[in-house]
């Protein structure tokens, strides 16, 4: 069996020890003579996964102890919704930061639920950089803030954590959560669906200030409110069992790695490997504004657009997978999550070297 280089924006590579480890459990999981997705989320046996998972990921981001962690499904694309829901009054004002895909699906949404403010966007310079603190014009009654740290598709990213007073900031880190050390205490809410940097697709991770808890509009569906998952430590319903267990196992690597502020440097590392590559040459290109330049998604051109169909052919045929840019976007992107080794990104960089040197 020969494991691929695997650039996936998500659902995405999961480090290959954990997968490992996943499967030498999988029949039979700690000799209780059944597999953990077989068991009930009531048994001891599986809380003691859940709550090792949850103090793993506390340790992890420093959480501290006024913030609950959720372990939802629906996605990040559930919270849209959620979030107004939850924290807004019917009618209130909710801000949002528009800097692409993500946050743009967000506003939409929450325009349901809410009277949204978009209070900065980039729209207008094709969401080449963020808007700075200065462009976003909050008012003190805006139930809160929302932006998205980390824009998947378009590989842009926030160089700061937007201050906004009194009122809570609402992250969507879906892409970007465990990849460099964030401070929690400065959020009212991240959220991240797990696919992208925590594990297998079907797990929703939130991370909200309990005084944020028992404000749901009274029309919220039962399992759309964040109060009634705190309460039940997310036992509310069933779980997504295995998918919570996965992400354990991977958050269980990660300390072994060193933690955040390890996998920080070798991600910041892996990024500037490709951005040198793409910089250093007049064949490929990104025009993303070098401080907003993402460290987890990374697009790229070929200056020869009719070259794009040659790079990602050769590319796969290279073991080099899954390179395709978002399909609003065109061209390459390469998703180079925690689990993306560098030994993948040096793989990467020596194919578009080559691959210049031959039609550049
Ligand atoms: C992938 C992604 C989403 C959507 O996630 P789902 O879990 O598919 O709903 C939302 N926001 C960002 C930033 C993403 O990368």
């Amino acid at each position: 069996m020969m494991r691929k280089h695997n650039f996936s924006a998500g659902p995405a590579a999961i480090p290959g020890p954990v997968l490992e480890r996943a499967q030498a459990e999988l029949l039979d999981w700690n000799q209780r003579g059944l597999s953990i997705m077989e068991m009930s989320h009531r048994s001891k046996e599986f809380i003691g996964v859940a709550q090792k998972a949850e103090s793993d990921l506390r340790t992890l981001l420093e959480i501290p102890d006024n913030y609950k962690v959720l372990f939802l499904q629906g996605g990040a694309t559930s919270q849209f919704a959620m979030i107004p829901l939850n924290l807004a009054a019917a009618g209130q004002k909710t801000a949002y930061i528009e800097t692409g895909m993500w946050s743009s699906k967000a506003i939409v949404e929450a325009k349901r639920y809410s009277n949204v403010q978009v209070v900065a966007s980039s729209a207008a310079r094709d969401y080449l950089s963020v808007p700075a603190q200065t462009e976003i014009n909050l008012d003190a009654e805006m139930a809160y803030l929302h932006y998205a740290s980390n824009e998947t598709v378009g590989g842009l990213s926030f160089d700061y954590v937007p201050q906004t007073g009194s009122v809570p900031l609402v992250a969507d880190m879906s892409s970007d959560i465990l990849s460099k050390r964030i401070d929690v205490s400065q959020f009212g809410m991240i959220y991240a669906g797990a696919q992208k940097n925590i594990g297998p697709a079907g797990l929703t991770v939130v991370i909200i200030r309990q005084e944020l808890l028992g404000k749901a509009q009274p029309i919220i569906p039962k399992m759309y409110d964040y109060h009634v998952h705190a309460l039940a430590d997310s036992m509310s319903n069933t779980p997504p069992t295995f998918a919570w267990y996965l992400s354990g196992l991977v958050f269980e690597w990660l300390l072994q790695q060193g933690g955040v502020e390890a996998i920080e440097k070798i991600n910041r590392r892996k990024a500037a490997k490709l951005y040198q590559v793409i910089d250093g040459s007049g064949f490929y290109y990104n025009k993303i504004a070098v401080a907003n330049r993402s460290i987890m998604n990374l697009p790229f051109n070929i200056v020869d657009s009719e070259l794009d169909a040659k790079f990602l052919q050769q590319s796969t045929e290279a073991g080099l997978l899954n390179l395709k840019g978002h399909k609003a976007v065109g061209g390459m992107r390469a998703s180079i999550y925690n689990a993306v080794s560098e030994k993948s990104v040096d793989a990467l960089v020596d194919f578009m070297r080559d691959f210049e040197s031959r039609y550049g």
